[in-house]
This record gives structure tokens, C-alpha cells and sequence, in this order.
């Protein structure tokens, strides 16, 4: 029926630790994850019946299944702790799709691992409704991320601040090695280890650096690039992580480990949506300087493959984080460029983005509907983004200098085409999440998790039956603040 080849596990046993899934009293599936499955190749009538959900829920292991919880480490708010691990989560196994992909299939929330440290090593529903959905809706904003293959219910409490329904996602990623996996063997002095995960990785997701002169500096650029592109995408839609430690930074560059995360309304670069970020480290403006300290901290532990001479291996980490600035401002930039209807970035572009940014921050416009109103304004109709403003003139003064700038090679029709396919009209807006779980929690109604599922499946359609879950939230609605819910 699956078909594993589970390469993670077999690498060495200080890896991981093997590992059983938790009895559940009553596994049930809140909802599976259709189209990916298919894709995945797996049989969906199978995956229904009593034998499937059995397999989703951990608790039939299938043949070829070979749990493991990862061991790693991490720089949680800049402090590094030797030893995390999947605490909650029990790798099941990889496949490889018809497409040809590799896919570790997890599950977080599956019981107390030999990393749990002090916790319950369960998931409750709320978290795994907000991992499910927000980390659907990246996907279909075309954002590089881990996804969900299905949501279930425990059938039984877990304790948190008050007695919570227990669950667990099962959820889908090209790896589960983070930066902080590098750092758990580096801690140790285990270069051996190192190199083997290095190798690992660049058989997995490099392949091409291990043809280049220097393969582990190849590496290290390869996924540099990679999360520079990632955080210019999260800025671009105006996704918050939350937790940017670097235990959950995925060394493959996708969105991983969604906790306490949002999408920002107002445009402000300070803002922190995350109960437990008091100083504001992972604001949505810091996240380009945190992944480039948490990518100092992967180079560090690359150190004694760069080179044989620690200066000379020195020098190459500086020569490869020096890319990460470039590499982010080209993405950034040029993505901001094509959210205003421009195909390209000319030396005045920056200059006019950061106008129309701070008057946004000073006006409190909504950033999501502030690009999706100006794709109107490409046809001449302004009012729409206009009177978001508090004053309204600072946005006339401004698309004076933005039609200026626009070329007149492209038809109106087009250009604003081309922009809505850029700007979303719809992002998981955070008022609507924690509503969408109280029902779920409250009152057993999973009716808001599947319509903002569907919802959000085509965020750069108008879905006028929809039109609601554009609107930024009124004042009384706003969340202040989201929980982690571990
Ligand atoms: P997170 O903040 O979710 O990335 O988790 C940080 C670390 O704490 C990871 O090693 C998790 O596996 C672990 N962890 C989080 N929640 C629990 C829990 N309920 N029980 C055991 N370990 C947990
Ligand atoms: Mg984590």
C-alpha cells in the first residue's frame, strides 16, 4: 500500500531515537487533505477506511514504517539549548511520490518522546486547526512550506490552562532537518556526524552542490538562498513566524513549525503577534536579520568542512552570509516591484515603495487590502484604495509619482491581471483563525475550518460569496496576541 524508503533512518542511531505513537481512546479524522494525498500517491478510499485512519493516527504502524523522533538542538530567543528534539512528533517514515519527490510524513502531537523533556508530548486542537489551515493557505499563496495531510481528533482531554480535545496533524515535509540539527552535533564535537548530515542533505535537496568545487560551501550558499527567497515571501503576504528559533528553521527552506504565527493587518513592521515574543525579536520586520543569524549559526557548525585552516573556513562562512543581503533585497524588491504592477526594478523603485509603505503605517492601511485595491486603481478606479487612507491625499500625491513609473507597454486589463495574481485577496486574517477555533473547540463546528479551507485554497480569486474574510478586523475584533498552545 506505502511504499517507505526512510533514508533519515539510516543514519546513524544518534539521529533520532525509535519510537512508538501514543494510544489514542478514539482516533477520529477531522479532515484529510484530498488533493494532497493524491499527489502523494496514496490511495484516498484506503486512507478513509477504519485501516487508513488507523495508519494517519499512528496507531497501526504500517510495513515499512520505521518511527523515529529526531534528535536536535536550537537557539530558542537567542539561547542555546543542547537538547530539543521532537518532543511531540514521531517521524513515521518517507515516501516517494509518483512524482518522484521525497516526503517525510510526521506526526506532531503523537505522545511523550525521549525528548519530551517535561511535557505531554500532545497537540491540542487548536494549534493543529491553525498549523492546518495557515500552513495550506502558504501553500496555495505559493510559499515554500511544510503542509497537512489530515487533522485528527484524539478522543480523548489534554491539559493545558484549562482541559483541552486532544489532536494531532499529520503533516508533510521534503525534510524535517533543521538548523538546529547541525547545532545538536556541533555542540557535541561530532564532525563526523556533521559531514554525514551535510551529505545527507545535499543528496536530498542539493544534489547540484555535490558536483560543485567545494560541496559544503555549495551547501551553505544553496540554503542561504533558499531562506532569503523564503522571508522575502513571508514579507511579501505579510506573514509573522512567531518563532524563528533556529530548531525551527528547515535547512530545505520551507515555512516550518507554525505556532504562534499571523498575518499582519495593518501595515507596521514592528509587529509581534506572539504571546511569548515580549521584546519583539521575531517582529515582522526583524525576520530578515534573524534568518540571517540563525544562518550564522548553521555556517558555525559547518566550520570544519569549509576548510582544513579554521581562518580560511572562516572566511568562506563570511564570504557566503554576505549573500544572504543581495540575495533577500533581489526577492524583496522585486516582488514589491511586481506587487505595484511593475516588471522590474529600476534605481527610484525602492524610494517609491518605502513612500507608500510608511504613509500605509502612518494612515493605518491594511496591507493586504491596500495592494489588492491598488490592482483597481490600475484600471483608473482609485477610490477603493484611496479612502483606506485617513488621509486620503497622501495616497494621491504618491500614485501621481507610482503612474509616472508605470510603462505603457502593458494594457490597464493586463497590468491588473498581472497584479492580482500577486496580490491575494485573501490571507488567513488572525480574527478570523481564533474564531475559526473557538467554533472548533467551543462548539465541536469544524463549518468555519472547512469554508476558510476552501477559502483559502484560491487567494488571489475574488470569491464575492466570501467577501467578509477580506475585511481586516473591526477594533473591538483585533487579536493582540496568539499562543504557542504547547
Ligand atoms: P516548538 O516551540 O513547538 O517548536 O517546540 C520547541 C521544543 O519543545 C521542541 O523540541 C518540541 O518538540 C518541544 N515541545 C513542544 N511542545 C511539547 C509538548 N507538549 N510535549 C513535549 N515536547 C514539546
Ligand atoms: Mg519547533
Amino acid at each position: 500500500m506505502l511504499s517507505f524508503d526512510n533514508s533519515y533512518a539510516r543514519l546513524p542511531a544518534r539521529f533520532y531515537e525509535p519510537v512508538l505513537p501514543a494510544r489514542f481512546p478514539a482516533p477520529a479524522l477531522i479532515r484529510l487533505n484530498h488533493q494532497l494525498a493524491s499527489e502523494m500517491g496514496l490511495d484516498l478510499d484506503w486512507l478513509q477506511s477504519p485501516a487508513g485512519i488507523g495508519f494517519l493516527s499512528g496507531q497501526h504502524i504500517a510495513e515499512g514504517s520505521e518511527p523515529v523522533a529526531l534528535a536536535y538542538a536550537g537557539h530558542q530567543f537567542g539561547n542555546f539549548v543542547p537538547q530539543l528534539g521532537d518532543g511531540r512528533a514521531v517521524l513515521l517514515g518517507e515516501i516517494i511520490a509518483p512524482d518522484g519527490q521525497r516526503r517525510d510524513i510526521q506526526l506532531k502531537g503523537a505522545g511523550r518522546t525521549p525528548f519530551s523533556r517535561g511535557g505531554d508530548g500532545r497537540a491540542a486542537l487548536g494549534p493543529v486547526l491553525r498549523e492546518y489551515l495557515v500552513s495550506e493557505a502558504m501553500a496555495a499563496l505559493g510559499i515554500s512550506t511544510t503542509r497537512a495531510l489530515a487533522a485528527l481528533l484524539t478522543g480523548d482531554s489534554i491539559r493545558r490552562e484549562t482541559m483541552l480535545p486532544g489532536a494531532a496533524i499529520l503533516r508533510v515535509a521534503s525534510s524535517h532537518i533543521r538548523v538546529g540539527t547541525f547545532q545538536f552535533f556541533a555542540a557535541r564535537g561530532d564532525v563526523d556526524a556533521i559531514r554525514l548530515l551535510a551529505d545527507h542533505v545535499i543528496a536530498r535537496h542539493y544534489p547540484a552542490a555535490a558536483g560543485a568545487q567545494r560541496p559544503y560551501r555549495a551547501l551553505l550558499d544553496q540554503v542561504i538562498a533558499a531562506q532569503a527567497d523564503l522571508v522575502a515571501g513571508w514579507l511579501l503576504v505579510g506573514f509573522i513566524h512567531g518563532v524563528m528559533n533556529t530548531d525551527n528553521m528547515s535547512v530545505a527552506g520551507e515555512t516550518i513549525d507554525y505556532g504562534p504565527c499571523a498575518f499582519m493587518d495593518i501595515y507596521d513592521p514592528a509587529t509581534v503577534f506572539s504571546s511569548i515574543d515580549e521584546n519583539g525579536r521575531y517582529a515582522y520586520g526583524n525576520q530578515p536579520t534573524i534568518a540571517q543569524w540563525n544562518l550564522t549559526r548553521l555556517a558555525e557548525t559547518l566550520l570544519p568542512l569549509l576548510a582544513e585552516d579554521e581562518d580560511a573556513a572562516i572566511d568562506e562562512a563570511q564570504e557566503a552570509l554576505a549573500a544572504f543581503g543581495p540575495r533577500f533585497e533581489q526577492a524583496y524588491h522585486g516582488g514589491l516591484a511586481r506587487k505595484l504592477g511593475l516588471d522590474d526594478v529600476l534605481p527610484g523603485d525602492v524610494d517609491l515603495v518605502s513612500t507608500i509603505l510608511k504613509a500605509m503605517t502612518a494612515n493605518q492601511v491594511d496591507f493586504t487590502l491596500f495592494f489588492r485595491k491598488l490592482c483597481l486603481a490600475a484600471e483608473g478606479e482609485d477610490e477603493p484604495v484611496r479612502s483606506l487612507f485617513i488621509d486620503p491625499t497622501m495616497f494621491d500625491a504618491w500614485a501621481v509619482r507610482w503612474r509616472e513609473r508605470l510603462t505603457d507597454a502593458q494594457r490597464p486589463a493586463a497590468r491588473r491581471a498581472a497584479m492580482e495574481a500577486v496580490n491575494p485577496a485573501f490571507i488567513p486574517r488572525n480574527h478570523r483563525v481564533e474564531a475559526m477555533i473557538r467554533a472548533a473547540v467551543d462548539d465541536q463546528d469544524f463549518g468555519p475550518f472547512e469554508e476558510m479551507l476552501e477559502l483559502l485554497a484560491r487567494p488571489y480569486d475574488d470569491q464575492p460569496a466570501l467577501a467578509h474574510y477580506a475585511q481586516p478586523p473591526r477594533p473591538n475584533e483585533r487579536v493582540m496576541a496568539t499562543y504557542c498552545g504547547t
